[in-house]
């Protein structure tokens, strides 16, 4: 080899060691919010939740923090976060809500739990209904209870580790109005079984079509309506979900 083919080479390798380091993807970070003051069922959840997806940053690579503190959803403090979780409640604080409104339009990634997306006319809040998929909570089961739960799309990469139907633990279940099926840009992935109904005691869900989770194609989101108590995270399947719901939304960076 000549001195100046080698020296050729020696540029070459140069000019592509930064691409070679850039394709390398930074490891996804995942923040989790989630209020220690709110129900006592939705604590519970959200205290495992944190614990559950703790393990899982470790067997999938991510970074995973969590907060009490909504005052921590500003954008200084998500300028490095690729995902969100909101574990039981939404923000009431304007700044907090327009920090959010501001991440998300700019290819945020969100992933809700329960109580998240609960909203009512006192929310006051049109961006986040929209965000939902124009959709508000209407009703609920009570007691808690297990429901058979059916996958709209077997093929899509949440759900993929699923059965076509399976059971999933002890949850209070809401449902909407109107009905975020209806809006073209949301897709459903799971849907209350029509063998459950009426679901609950003291107060029931009679029937009709009840998504319990989707995604708004318009953002990096996913709900899942799943939150309630403390047996959420005692079902494998509905575990895997969970883990594969995040890395979707992680990879879609
Ligand atoms: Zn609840």
């Amino acid at each position: 080899m000549t001195r100046r083919l080698i020296f050729a080479l020696a540029i070459l390798a140069l000019a592509f060691t930064p691409a070679i380091a850039q394709s390398k993807k930074a490891p996804l970070h995942v923040l989790a919010f989630y209020s220690a003051n709110s129900e006592r069922d939705h604590v519970d959840f959200a205290e495992r939740a944190v614990k559950f997806f703790a393990d899982a940053a470790k067997r999938d690579n991510f970074q995973f923090e969590f907060t009490t503190n909504w005052e921590e959803l500003n954008s200084e403090r998500l300028k490095n976060v690729d995902l969100v979780l909101w574990l039981n409640e939404s923000p009431n604080g304007a700044a907090q809500r327009a920090a959010f409104e501001q991440y998300m339009e700019h290819g945020g990634g969100w992933l809700g739990f329960h109580g998240a997306a609960y909203n009512d006319s006192d929310t006051h809040w049109p961006w986040y209904v929209q965000f939902l998929g124009g959709t508000v909570f209407y009703g609920n089961n009570w007691p808690p209870l297990p429901a058979i739960l059916d996958v709209d799309d077997k093929t899509h990469p949440v759900t993929r580790h699923l059965p076509a139907h399976f059971l999933s633990p002890d949850n209070e279940w809401y449902s909407w109005q109107p009905n975020p099926r209806a809006n073209k840009d949301v897709k459903v992935l799971l849907t209350l079984d029509p063998s459950n109904f009426p679901l609950g005691l003291k107060d029931t869900l009679t029937g009709g079509d009840v998504p319990v989770m989707w995604t708004h194609t318009k953002y990096r989101m996913i709900y899942i309506n799943m939150g309630h108590g403390d047996k959420i995270f005692t079902s494998a399947e509905q575990n895997q979900l969970f883990e594969d719901a995040l890395l979707w939304l992680g990879n879609k960076r």
